[in-house]
């Protein structure tokens, strides 16, 4: 991938909650293509940091940028999801009455109305996407099941797929592997590192074991800033990631 530099920028950005500091001059960059885990204890501010991103909270002071052009801070949270930021929360949130198909069908809509992908049929590009993103997410054989008898998996990556129906730039994806069996927990550090190199991807995660095998950037935030950044061992060795996170 010849892509380089920094896709976001976070620059000294403070939030507090009633004097409460929970993001204190946080300095985060993502590279164009990379794959970033984000780890800390509860309450480190891993939630509020992609609710900034997103545009859901505004910091109090410092800049975020998504590439060299765009201000996060000035855009609303559909603009900031217009340039290309998708945003996956823990739990799966598919239409369990729909197919699988119909599902990307009406995530390709994006902020279209619902409707209009029902009248107008997808056209040629549309069904490509749709094939490409159902081999990306390993559901071909799904394609026509209704979602809501998928596995708990299966219906999180329904809903990766959902959002690469959009052909984002950055996807920002909380706590993946979440209840997931073994097995599929290694299909997601598959499909992760795959979509690393298509768009940037952060994922917030608690499991190690998870981290380790898809991590090769972690970033270990603590009382709303990063407290250290590396490879897995490099920050599992670090002293104070030992003392605040892993409790040695
Ligand atoms: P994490 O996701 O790492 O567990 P959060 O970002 O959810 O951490 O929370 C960071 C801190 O900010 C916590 O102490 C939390 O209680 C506090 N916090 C988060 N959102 C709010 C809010 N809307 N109002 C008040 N306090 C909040």
């Amino acid at each position: 991938d010849v892509r380089h530099g920094p896709i976001l920028y976070m620059e000294d950005v403070t939030v507090s909650f009633d004097g409460f500091r929970a993001i204190d001059r946080l300095n985060l960059t993502i590279d164009d293509g990379e794959l970033r885990c984000i780890i800390g204890p509860n309450g480190a501010g891993k939630t509020t940091m992609m609710d900034i991103i997103t545009g859901k909270t505004r910091p109090d002071s410092g800049q975020v940028w998504f590439g060299s052009r765009h201000n996060l801070l000035r855009l609303s949270e559909p603009e900031v999801a217009s340039l290309g930021i998708g945003r996956k929360f823990q739990k799966p949130t598919v239409f369990e009455a729909l197919t699988v198909f119909e599902n990307l069908e009406l995530a390709m809509a994006g902020d279209r109305r619902v409707w209009a992908t029902f009248m107008a049929r997808l056209d040629h590009e549309g069904r490509a996407r749709l094939d490409e993103v159902l081999e990306t997410i390993g559901l071909e054989a799904e394609r026509d099941r209704r979602s809501g008898v998928l596995s708990h998996g299966q219906k999180q990556w329904l809903e990766i797929g959902m959002l690469l129906m959009q052909r984002p730039r950055l996807l920002l994806i909380d706590e993946p592997v979440a209840g997931m069996t073994e097995q599929e927990m290694h299909r997601t550090a598959n499909l992760l590192n795959r979509l690393a190199g298509q768009q940037s991807v952060v994922v917030v995660e608690h499991d190690m074991g998870f981290v380790r095998s898809i991590a090769r950037h972690v970033t270990v935030l603590h009382q709303g800033s990063v407290l250290a950044e590396g490879s897995m061992d490099a920050v599992a060795a670090d002293s104070r990631v030992r003392e605040v996170y892993l409790g040695a």
